[in-house]
């Protein structure tokens, strides 16, 4: 026993030693990728359920790394985070998400609305209202035309200088939406103390609606929280007609999800908006 004890303590250090290896390797690499240019930004349309119309899209990063293919997110983001890389990374996405939407946008009457992801991060260390109307008036991009995603945690942290920023975000015309939620801690009271203006409700709930009977409720709690304080609400993950008809019905008024699109290469995006603004 006291031998296969000492193996399993041989084979856990060297599982942690190769873990580690791994993570400082992808480190390495993602401090190239923004230099490089091996990040590109995907872009996923947002409907109307009420008209069918696309209204907006998210923006959702891939990493062209070299050697690996297309790598996804959740596979780099937490060791961007973590290394402190995501400010970079963050500042590129942001940059190109304004380029983007700017161009969508120019001469058209019915601007599309475009969703940016931010880390927490982003918020403590950087100068990010300043590093957002740089941006913006580089490409040319209305602020109305963005709309940042962030998460709960931020929010419970109930840091002053958060509050102090997303007031100076949010005064420049910017949206802000509460990511993945129902899936954080949930005080609601944040909800009224930040100038925040949609929900965004996690694919974890609506994966199983209307089929499941607690998560309905889940949802229909959700849909009428939003409405007493009047935010808009989107559903993320939406993948059929059933759940779009219920979501609907309970006044959820955007969705984003594979039944509409998934997350595309921005060629394939304007193609498909230039068919939707032709219709
Ligand atoms: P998220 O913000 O919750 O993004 C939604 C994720 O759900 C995306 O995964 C999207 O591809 C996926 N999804 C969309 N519709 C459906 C559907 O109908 N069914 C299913 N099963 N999945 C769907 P993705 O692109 O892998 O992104 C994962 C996460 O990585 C994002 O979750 C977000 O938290 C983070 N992320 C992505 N881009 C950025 C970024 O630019 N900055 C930061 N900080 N985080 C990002
Ligand atoms: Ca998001
Ligand atoms: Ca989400
Ligand atoms: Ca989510």
């Amino acid at each position: 026993a006291k031998r296969q004890g000492r193996n399993h303590y041989e084979f856990y250090m060297q599982e942690l030693t190769r873990q580690a290896a791994e993570r400082l390797e992808v480190e390495a690499a993602l401090r190239r990728a923004c230099r490089n240019g091996e990040l590109e930004l995907y872009f996923q349309p947002q409907v109307e359920l009420r008209s069918g119309r696309m209204v907006g899209a998210e923006a959702l990063l891939r990493w062209h790394r070299p050697g690996h293919g297309m790598v996804m997110p959740l596979q780099f983001i937490s060791i961007a985070e973590a290394s402190g890389l995501i400010v970079e990374i963050g500042d590129w996405v942001l940059a190109d998400a304004c380029a983007a939407v700017a161009e969508w946008n120019r001469g058209d009457a019915a601007p599309l609305q475009l969703a940016v992801n931010l880390s927490p991060r982003q918020f403590i260390r950087h100068d990010l209202a300043g590093a957002v109307r740089r941006h913006l008036q580089e490409s040319g991009c209305h602020p109305s035309w963005l709309k940042l995603e962030i998460t709960e945690s931020l929010l419970l942290d109930g840091d002053r200088t958060v509050e102090d920023m997303l007031e100076a975000l949010t005064g420049m015309g910017l949206a802000i939406s509460i990511d993945d939620f129902g899936t954080g801690y949930s005080a609601l009271s944040y909800l009224h103390r930040f100038p925040v203006s949609q929900l965004k409700i996690d694919r974890s709930f609506v994966g199983d609606v209307p089929g499941d009977r607690s998560k309905r409720e889940l949802v229909k709690a959700m849909l009428s929280i939003a409405s007493a304080l009047r935010l808009e609400t989107v559903a993320e993950g939406v993948e059929s007609e059933q759940q779009a008809e219920y979501l609907a019905s309970h006044g959820c008024r955007l969705a984003q999800g594979y039944l509409y699109g998934r997350p595309m290469p921005r060629a394939a995006f304007e193609a498909l908006l230039a068919t939707s603004r032709a219709a």
